[in-house]
């Protein structure tokens, strides 16, 4: 049987490796080949940012953006898309969940309709924005806000389309170009997008991808002079190997990073919709969210009936959640299971491989019995794994939310509202949710504290990353 091959799209057309090489894209489900992709070497990536760049400097360089598309032209081009996707929602969530193992349900209603919702987001907003001018004494500032050139997209497998679109909206409605770097493990969504992208009758070079090894090709995706900006979605550890590349290069950069986020449960919270909350919030995606709960804390008077509901919770998840996204990544998850019976926990439930032999299905697990300071309960696992503590008081609470290197996203579950506002300001972390979690406002500042990150993402935040600000004074009175 002929296994399909999937391709870059570079200056509009759909390419191969200059090589020739090739991976293979194995569905986590099943173990089972679902196409080829090409392994791309430095050359490839050269040769998608020289079409970014030039689709970019055929714009002139002015407020016209990349191939001289003005701020509306950019907008329909992103609506056209996004309907295009529309269009295709059934092939592109059956491509994601195969790629990714996550149930084609979840992809149908959740990531493919959500990533439309991106394009559209910011088609709209970009065409809403406004800059400031300052009236002076003799003078009158005004503000040109305008495209930076190519730009590299780097993101990573758990919302492969949902998370480039949220990149890929912004970046061109700024009037930039842009070369995707898409992780190897999730390809197919993005070279679907490169396809509709020719479709619509986008201009050549205008929204480039590459596919390969982040550690073969990523780095001339930040080095190169013609990126003007990288923006990057993944683990802290390759953030930290793009930083470095790119601080000594002066580039503009942003870093969406892991997490190990708490999820605090006060006596006085609504404790059916708290469990509710508390079980997506560990489980939802096989627990491969960078927002996810993964450290429960709990009041000590409510912690021994809450852990009861969070296993039948559980218990529930195992029957809808698909595999973890590879065969490698439960190797990892598993390790960390040892590791907490080394540290001393207790598996209360969970914690085994289970379904198709072949595939990568890890049951939700709980565990208790932690101390704090161990390295199952500081490191990021990335899967259905949570770990449960009591707290004594508020202040006990907040040590123990703060008491870790990551700061992305907290969630507080209480009726007490001048807690509630205690924890907000409190809690070291770039988001927090007040009796939820993962509720969603496209307009609002996305991003991570301490090891989580730096920069924001989200509307404005978004538009800003992807420009550069110019302040032009006009002096009209020389009196
Ligand atoms: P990685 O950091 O391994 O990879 C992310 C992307 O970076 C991939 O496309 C990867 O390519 C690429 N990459 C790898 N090495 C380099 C390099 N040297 N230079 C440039 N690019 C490189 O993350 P994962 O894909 O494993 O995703 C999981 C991680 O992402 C988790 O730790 C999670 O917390 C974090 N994450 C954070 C989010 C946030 O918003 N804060 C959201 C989602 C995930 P390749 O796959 O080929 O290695």
């Amino acid at each position: 049987m002929t296994i399909e091959r999937i391709h870059n799209w570079i200056n509009g057309q759909a390419c191969e490796a200059t090589d020739d090489s090739w991976i293979k894209n194995i569905n986590p489900a099943t173990g089972e080949v679902i196409n080829l992709l090409p392994r791309s070497d430095e050359q490839d990536a050269f040769d998608a940012v020289a079409a970014a760049h030039d689709c970019y400097l055929s714009g002139g360089q002015g407020n016209a953006g990349a191939a001289g598309l003005n701020a509306s032209q950019r907008c329909d081009l992103l609506m056209a898309v996004a309907d295009a996707m529309d269009e295709r929602l059934e092939e592109l969530a059956l491509a994601e969940s195969l790629d990714s193992g996550k149930p084609f349900l979840n992809a149908l209603n959740i990531d493919v309709p959500r990533s439309i919702e991106n394009l559209r987001f910011y088609a709209k907003a970009a065409a809403a924005q406004t800059t400031p001018a300052v009236a002076g004494e003799n003078s009158i500032n005004y503000v040109l806000r305008q495209p930076l050139g190519a730009v590299s997209l780097i993101t990573p497998w758990n919302f492969p389309l949902h998370l480039l679109t949220w990149k890929l909206g912004p970046a061109l409605a700024m009037g930039n170009s842009v070369i995707a770097k898409p992780s190897e493990i999730t390809p197919t969504t993005a070279s679907m997008l490169g396809q509709l992208f020719a479709e619509v009758k986008a201009p050549d070079g205008l929204f480039n991808v590459v596919h390969g090894f982040g550690h073969e090709i990523g780095d001339a995706l930040v080095r190169h002079p013609h990126v003007k900006a990288v923006s990057f979605t993944g683990g802290t550890a390759t953030g930290k190997t793009i930083a470095t590349v790119a601080a000594p290069l002066l580039k503009k950069t942003s870093f969406e990073l892991g997490g190990k986020n708490p999820s605090i449960v006060f006596a006085d919270c609504n404790l059916e919709q708290s469990i509710a909350s508390v079980a997506r919030a560990a489980f939802f995606n096989s627990g491969q969210v960078c927002l996810c709960g993964s450290r429960v804390l709990v009041a000590a008077e409510i912690y021994d009936d809450f852990v009861d509901a969070l296993v039948e919770q559980a218990l529930l998840y195992r029957d809808r959640i698909g595999p973890l996204v590879s065969a490698e990544h439960r190797e990892k998850v598993m390790s960390y299971i040892e590791l907490a019976k080394e540290e001393g926990g207790e598996i209360v439930c969970g914690g085994q491989a289970y379904g198709d032999p072949n595939g990568a299905f890890f049951e939700p697990t709980v565990i208790t019995g932690l101390s704090h300071d161990c390295r199952t309960v500081q490191e990021e696992i990335f899967g259905p794994v949570v770990t449960v503590h009591p707290f004594d008081d508020d202040e006990h609470a907040l040590e123990l939310a703060n008491d870790t290197e990551f700061g992305l996203a907290s969630s507080v579950f209480t009726s007490n509202l001048q807690r509630a506002h205690h924890f907000a300001e409190h809690i070291q972390s770039g988001m927090v949710w007040v009796n939820d979690w993962n509720l969603r406002d496209l307009r609002v500042p996305f991003g991570g504290m301490k090891q989580s990150g730096v920069g924001r993402e989200g509307g404005d935040y978004s538009f800003k990353f992807f420009s550069q600000d110019r302040n032009v004074c006009v002096r009209y009175n020389y009196e």
